[in-house]
């Protein structure tokens, strides 16, 4: 998908990589069209967003891996109102925090693409889905959702 297809307009502010790197492997793997999380190597525990260490047992082995299991939408909104100058006239969207429960219930924030008036429910299963922005510079991958 190019950014002229994109489900919000042109003219946000693109994401980036932190600069110290902790989270390029998201946003390489997103760029392949795979969803990414961290997981502790030591305790084998998921964790999102990513960090140095583990949260749970403070190694420092952790990387990126595949999460397992279904996604599934946990809290949701559906902004009217523009955030942002180039959303003055695009409304609504949906935004969802989705749970990934077999990943030890991480939760990761994404627009939920599709009809932006659809009812939503709590607990619906969705997957990811890749925006391409491969014109822009430096190119990048949007990591939305839609229903499963
Ligand atoms: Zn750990």
């Amino acid at each position: 998908m190019s950014t002229s297809s994109s489900y919000l307009p042109p003219g946000l502010p693109a994401p980036v990589p932190a600069r110290d790197g902790l989270d390029a492997p998201y946003w390489e793997a997103a760029s392949q069209h795979r969803l990414v999380a961290q997981r502790c190597r030591s305790c084998r525990r998921w964790q999102w967003g990513p960090e140095w260490l583990c949260h749970r047992c403070h190694s420092f082995e952790v990387a990126f891996e595949a999460p397992p299991g279904p996604a599934v939408i946990y809290s949701w909104e559906r902004p009217w109102h523009p955030v942002h100058p180039v959303l003055a006239t695009h409304g609504p969207y949906i935004v969802a925090l989705v749970e990934l429960p077999e990943a030890d219930g991480i939760r990761m924030v994404g627009n939920l693409v599709g009809d932006p008036t659809v009812a939503v429910s709590v607990g619906a299963e969705v997957v990811p889905h890749f925006e391409d922005h491969l014109d822009d510079d430096p190119p990048f991958t949007l990591v939305h959702w839609r229903f499963a």
